[in-house]
């Protein structure tokens, strides 16, 4: 086992090295070292929490508008059932000059060369980085998710990955059941914490949506097994992904632009900005678009932040969409700021986010499951917390879930 590991983190060093000169050339994906995977935790029987439930009136739908002039980089085949309209009174996303997607606020910036090269050397000093301060895991085996047809409930599997039920249908947001989020795994950030459900004990899952291209929020892996498990699962992802998918075997994919929106049985997909960036290898930065999601029916309202800095479109999402039940908000990955300021929302931040889509409760996510930034683990809780006692939120609506946790909302 020491051996293997040795070996594994002489291979790792020789890796990072070697991709130092390439990513400080252009803006950084986070490298990381893995660690030796963590034995599950013993079993605990996951928990339906008992928050309140307010009926939220409904936001009348808006009226469809032209279709934008301007033509996606990819154009799969549309599903036909599922033609996106463009409804949420939402810019389309910008796009350069060169036609590479952007943000509202312009290109970001991912830090000086100096301090993108120190980020990635400080990656070798978390070849030993314990696990100290990681979420607990629950084990959940599913059996009541996979019987339940009407209470509303989010599982946290871990990182940005959740399972949610809401009006009769299950969906996942950016699945990943993959060990390392990367290129080239077993090299890439370590994951300290296992899913907190088997992929095969999930139930019947509708739709996936995905919030950009980036190794640990879009898992060829998970998403080639769920569409095996379930030919009719669709995948909902923004413009520039869906080619990716469909080149592995996955048909339902179903590409939106920022403003778009899908109805799925009686549930509407809104895609929303975000202010964040893609790439997967070195020629395809920012080609293929990013997101957040909301999903919205008769009896709740559920938003996804999927991967951000801290933007005005917030704002704007709440008062066009909003107000939520739930809003998922990323808390992690935020250190050293000069580097992921622009791209990924501190806890406090976060808060602020939640406050602004006008969530009735704010529930974190992205941290504590992969080794991706130099914040100390188990801060992002502490911080969230702290922020959200603050807030409206307060202790009852700002939720940290374990690993696992089954939460009714
Ligand atoms: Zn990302």
């Amino acid at each position: 086992m020491l051996k293997k590991q040795l070996f594994r983190r002489l291979f790792i060093t020789g890796f990072i090295l070697s991709i130092i000169a390439l990513q400080v050339q252009s803006s950084p994906e986070p490298i990381n070292s893995p660690e030796l995977i963590k034995s599950p935790e013993p079993i605990n029987s996951p928990e339906l929490g008992n928050s309140p439930e307010p009926v939220k009136s409904l936001e009348p739908i808006k009226s469809p508008e032209p279709v934008k002039s301007l033509e996606p980089i990819k154009s799969p085949e549309p599903i036909k059932s599922l033609e996106p309209v463009k409804s949420a009174e939402i810019e389309s996303a910008p796009r350069d000059n060169q036609g590479r997607f952007t943000n509202q606020s312009g290109e970001l910036s991912h830090g000086s060369l100096s301090v993108r090269l120190g980020f990635y050397l400080r990656r070798f000093g978390t070849l030993f980085r314990g696990d100290d301060g990681a979420p607990k895991r629950v084990v959940n085996e599913g059996a009541f998710l996979r019987d339940n047809n009407s209470t509303p409930t989010v599982t946290w599997i871990g990182h940005a990955t959740l399972l949610v039920q809401m009006e009769g249908v299950s969906f996942l947001t950016d699945p990943i059941w993959s060990q390392t989020p990367s290129p080239l795994p077993p090299v890439g950030p370590s994951r300290w914490v296992d899913p907190g459900m088997a992929l095969e004990d999930l139930p019947s899952i509708d739709f996936v949506v995905v919030s950009h291209n980036h190794f640990d929020h879009l898992d060829i892996p998970t998403l080639r097994k769920l569409a095996a498990r379930n030919a009719d699962t669709v995948f909902f992802v923004p413009l520039g992904n869906a080619d990716l998918l469909i080149k592995k075997g996955i048909t339902q994919v179903q590409e939106l632009d920022w403003g778009e929106t899908a109805q799925y049985k009686n549930i509407q997909v809104h895609c929303l900005p975000t202010q964040h960036w893609s790439k997967r290898k070195l020629s395809d930065t920012r080609k293929a678009l990013w997101a957040s999601w909301a999903i919205i029916g008769s009896e709740r309202r559920f938003y996804f932040a999927g991967d951000t800095g801290y933007f005005a479109g917030f704002k704007l999402i709440g008062d066009k969409l909003g107000p939520f039940d739930l809003a998922a908000v990323p808390i992690g990955a935020y250190e050293p700021r000069a580097m992921m300021a622009e791209t990924h929302m501190n806890p406090e931040e976060a808060v602020q986010a939640a406050l602004d889509v006008q969530a009735d409760t704010a529930l974190a996510i992205h941290f504590g499951t992969f080794d991706l930034s130099d914040e100390p683990l188990a801060e992002p809780p502490q911080r969230f917390k702290a922020a959200a006692r603050e807030t409206v939120f307060g202790v009852d609506k700002s939720w940290v879930l374990d690993i696992g946790e089954t939460r009714k909302f």
